[in-house]
């Protein structure tokens, strides 16, 4: 889209003020730089720029708003949001620095942290972050989108509810440094508002003092996924808040590094962390266990730098599509529904269909409000197609089928920013619906304040007011 609005520029005249690499397409060095988690989502900007500091990140966006191209970030690459062509792409994965306050339970991370780095930097003192299911993801791109913990979530909420200070570049070129007092609006807008109101060069927020956890996940074969189901229904809606838990219905590709039984397998995953006594931990998962036989139970005690365990994400780029929904309830029809889309004899392709279970604290309002619209929501729903463009088709219209069949259980219009995929908010109307239009109208006054010209658009868009 900034293509055709792109003025003339020289790459060699921001090198001057950059300290980082700032690369055109064809320069050695070029596609490392833009690297993407989503094969399908190719990043190929007009100008990568690999930021060491907030100096280059300023120097980085005055160029572009100077030649009026867009500016897109990239930290982990897992959520590519729009085609960045003729863009400017701030790659933040070299702003690394990492900063634990343990008397006072908090971190400071830059643009580039990556949650593994985060958390092991915080087990050093005993602490631990509200980090994600993948360790690859960046803990500010994860925080800004909101950021639903598998182990904290229900007990604290989002990973947004415990910022206290982020510090931002805006399109003026201005390092902010916002918090509830400095700036209220700006600080509502940007936890939860993603990459809409500047490039984050920093963020400092909450540790817990945990250092282990009950939890993992149990593999059954998919042949049981009604069995199972039919007790996790009813089962996970009765945990208190320390406890979380998610299924996924997996066809696991035949490739060597899963364990045997897994190779190639159709499985359900019941994912499940306890922050607690093993044993209450233990005690309450009983019922899952006792459905059935499973052919991998990796639930235990754990330490919390192995929390990337419950889930088993993939750790490397794929090519994939993905489409998000969201369920108010987990009925019996639902279940029968789930059984006919994904079961044994559904011929589904997906790789996967979760289905998290939220509620807890990610319910209630935090003590300093922000713009993370999923509050509320009882179940999220992520379905996931691997393969390359000569799939797009079929995955595509399993995708679709996916948030049509659960069209009559979805909860509202809001969605997880975090798991909105490209194809979900490509125009403003979708993003408007996925924050609500109460909310998405004041970030969309604050984006007319601070980012009028809408430079930060290659995103899940909120258009200036
Ligand atoms: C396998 C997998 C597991 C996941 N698990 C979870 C989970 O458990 N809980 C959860 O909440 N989410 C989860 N997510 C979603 C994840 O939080 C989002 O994909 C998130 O956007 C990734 O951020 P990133 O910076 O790593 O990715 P990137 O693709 O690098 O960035 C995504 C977007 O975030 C914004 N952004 C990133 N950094 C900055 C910055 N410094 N300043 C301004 N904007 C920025 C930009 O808009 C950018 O387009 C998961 C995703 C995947 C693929």
């Amino acid at each position: 889209m900034g293509e055709a609005m792109t003025e003339p520029f020289s790459a060699a005249a921001l090198r001057e003020t950059v300290t980082g690499p700032v690369l055109e397409p064809g320069d050695d060095g070029y596609d490392a730089e833009v690297v993407s988690f989503n094969l399908n989502l190719p990043l190929r900007p007009a100008l990568a720029v690999g930021v060491t500091s907030v100096a280059d990140v300023q120097a980085a966006v005055r160029f572009a708003a100077r030649h009026r191209m867009p500016v897109a970030v990239r930290a982990s690459g897992h959520q590519a949001a729009k085609d960045v062509r003729g863009a400017v792409l701030i790659n933040t994965s070299r702003m690394d620095g990492v900063r634990i306050d343990a008397p006072n339970r908090r971190a400071r991370v830059e643009a580039g942290v990556l949650w593994a780095a985060a958390v092991a930097a915080a087990a050093e003192h005993g602490l631990a972050p509200m980090s994600g299911s993948a360790p690859t993801v960046s803990a500010i791109g994860y925080t800004l989108g909101g950021g639903q913990s598998p182990v904290f979530g229900r007990s604290e909420g989002y990973a947004a509810d415990h910022v206290h200070l982020v510090e931002i570049v805006t399109a003026d070129g201005q390092l902010r440094q916002v918090t509830a007092d400095s700036d209220p609006d700006l600080f509502w807008a940007v936890r939860g508002g993603k990459g809409n109101m500047g490039v984050v060069t920093a963020i400092e927020f909450d540790l817990f003092p945990v250092t282990e956890f009950y939890g993992g996940g149990l593999h059954f074969a998919g042949e049981r996924m009604a069995d199972v189901l039919r007790v996790w229904r009813t089962w996970a809606p009765s945990l208190p808040e320390q406890a979380t838990t998610s299924v996924a219905v997996l066809r696991y590709p035949p490739v060597p590094d899963l364990p045997e039984p897994l190779r190639g397998a159709f499985v359900l995953h019941v994912r499940y962390s306890y922050l607690g006594e093993a044993a209450e931990g233990e005690r309450l998962l009983a019922p899952i266990r006792a459905v059935a036989e499973p052919l991998i139970d990796g639930v235990r005690t754990l330490p919390y730098t192995q929390n990337a365990l419950i889930h088993l994400d993939p750790p490397g780029p794929e090519a994939f599509f993905d489409r998000t929904t969201t369920l108010r309830e987990f009925t019996p029809e639902v279940l029968e529904a789930l059984i006919g889309f994904a079961g044994p004899d559904s011929g589904n392709p997906l790789l996967g269909l979760e289905i998290r279970a939220l509620g807890g604290a990610l319910d209630r309002e935090p003590a300093v409000p922000n713009a993370v619209p999923s509050r509320g929501i009882p179940y999220m729903m992520w379905g996931l197609g691997v393969g390359g463009q000569d799939q797009a088709d079929l995955l595509g219209s399993w995708l679709d089928r996916m948030v049509e069949t659960f069209a009559p259980w979805v909860f509202d219009e809001r969605r997880m920013v975090n798991f909105l995929s490209k194809d979900q908010a490509t125009t403003a109307a979708q993003v408007r619906l996925a924050y609500g239009a109460e909310r998405y109208d004041r970030l969309a006054r604050i984006k007319r304040r601070v980012d009028p010209d809408n430079v930060f658009r290659l995103n899940h868009n909120v258009e200036p007011a």
